[in-house]
């Protein structure tokens, strides 16, 4: 007899004897209510358990059950060395680029992948043979047998693909890269902490005077509601999103004269505390004023925003949000002024370290990456909002789409070269150095 039973149903779990229990999604599971599993095969002469699932972190759930296991790996073929080689993507598509520390820091393709899209030899670059494959345990004294199973695995699977998958992963933040180690490779994802430091602060402090005004182009906007209204006020210049005002004012006329003088074209101000405030404000403005709201996030982690286009409520996830905002940094697609240590009395530093990427323990018992509440992390959400008011505004930060009208005026002045995130940076660095004069135009009138 079959009995399929909910993990979320504590009572489902009780009184009913089995001889073989698979668990599907294992790390989704209600922890407290699996704990009773293994009371219910006490009376069984077989007690099979069969587990399975999308891991979540490293020795929590399916992983701390697959390592305990015998660590089966999938090897192929390679006929150049005559030795069979693990297939994993950080060893046959994707190369860890390191620094002098030994910090992954980058990823480039692996050499032959891009000409044959075949898996390639770690050690010498010949393509895999798919036919010759086997399974290779890492842990031959294990009681169980475990097994892991990847997308690598998959007869179709293309290296290419997997490699474009993990490059938009990361562009889009670390709740995708997250979601791409889980449910593409297989692999647990242990978070590099993405907390944020003065310094990687400081290095993208690329604006020498924010302007009082622009003429041309648009302007997104994030609006934090407190005491007081903490505002960022953004050009973007090809991916960059670039400061044009960092903050604090106190009534709703301020926030309006701030849309008119930056030409602002999308804003998203948070919808709480104060409701009111918000819909008055977003009332009055002639630009889009979106609201804000974060969604519970017990349970609920779909990682997308969701707009009201009646209301003009945009709904998302806290961490997602933050992930997004926060991998615009770490691939320097946002320039502050420079001082940034001084900016409002030194408030703007501390608000945007104020929040930490923690793994919590939620409710249910699953471990979950969270950004930690703070006080005074007023201008770290205004950076989000703003942030969002670009995904709103179908940013290219986004999704790399057609940039807009303002932007393209932008792009045609050739303020940046198109190249690596290193290259485009140094190259804003570099722009008052004479050397590309007439070129750097549009990013100039920005900057002065
Ligand atoms: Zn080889």
């Amino acid at each position: 007899m079959w009995k399929f039973v909910s993990s979320n149903v504590r009572a489902d779990f009780k009184e009913f004897p089995a001889d073989v229990a698979i668990l599907d999604e294992y790390d989704e599971f209600d922890m407290s209510h699996i704990a009773l599993m293994p009371d219910r095969l006490e009376a069984s002469t077989y007690k099979f358990i069969r587990g399975a699932s999308n891991p979540t972190v490293p020795e929590f759930g399916i992983h701390e059950r697959f390592i305990n296991g015998t660590q089966h790996e999938m090897y192929y073929l390679c006929r150049t060395c005559e030795k069979y080689r693990e297939l994993d993507f950080f060893k046959c598509v994707a190369e860890p680029i390191t620094d002098e520390k030994g910090t992954v820091i980058d990823y480039r393709l692996r050499e032959g992948v891009e000409e044959t899209d075949e898996f390639v030899c770690e050690k010498c670059g010949t393509a895999l043979d798919r036919t010759a494959w086997r399974w290779h345990p890492k842990n031959n004294q294990a009681p169980y047998s475990s097994y892991h199973i990847s997308k690598l695995l998959f007869r179709d699977a293309s290296p290419l693909e997997l490699w474009r998958q993990f490059q938009n992963a990361r562009k889009k933040g670390e709740s995708d890269v997250e979601r791409f180690y889980n449910s593409v490779l297989g692999l647990p994802y242990e978070s590099p902490g993405s907390q944020l430091t003065a310094e990687i602060l400081e290095g993208l402090a690329l604006v020498k005077l924010m302007p009082e005004k622009i003429s041309e182009g648009h302007c997104t906007m994030g609006v934090d509601v407190g005491s007081h209204f903490d505002v960022r006020i953004s050009k973007s210049v090809n991916d960059i999103r670039v400061a044009m005002y960092i903050g604090r004012v106190k009534t709703v006329d301020e926030l309006l004269d701030l849309t008119k003088r930056y030409r602002v074209s999308t804003c998203v101000i948070d919808a709480l505390p104060e409701a009111r405030i918000a819909k008055e404000f977003q009332k009055k403005a002639k630009c889009d004023v979106w609201l804000c709201e974060f969604k519970n996030q017990e349970g609920d982690t779909a990682k997308t925003l969701t707009r009201d286009e009646v209301d003009y409520i945009v709904r998302t996830d806290r961490t997602y949000a933050l992930d997004c905002a926060t991998s615009d940094i770490i691939e320097r697609r946002n320039a502050f002024p420079v001082g940034v240590r001084d900016l409002l009395k030194g408030f703007f530093l501390k608000s945007m370290l104020a929040n930490k990427r923690v793994l919590q323990t939620n409710a249910k018992g699953q471990k979950v990456y969270r950004w930690t509440k703070a006080t005074n992390d007023h201008q770290r959400f205004a950076d989000v909002y703003d942030k969002i008011a670009t995904m709103l505004r179908g940013g290219m930060a986004v999704d790399a789409g057609e940039p807009e009208e303002g932007e393209k005026r932008d792009e045609e002045e050739g303020v940046l070269a198109r190249g690596s995130r290193r290259n485009r940076n140094r190259k804003f660095l570099n722009e008052d150095d004479g050397s590309e004069k007439g070129k750097t135009g549009g990013l100039r009138r920005l900057f002065d």
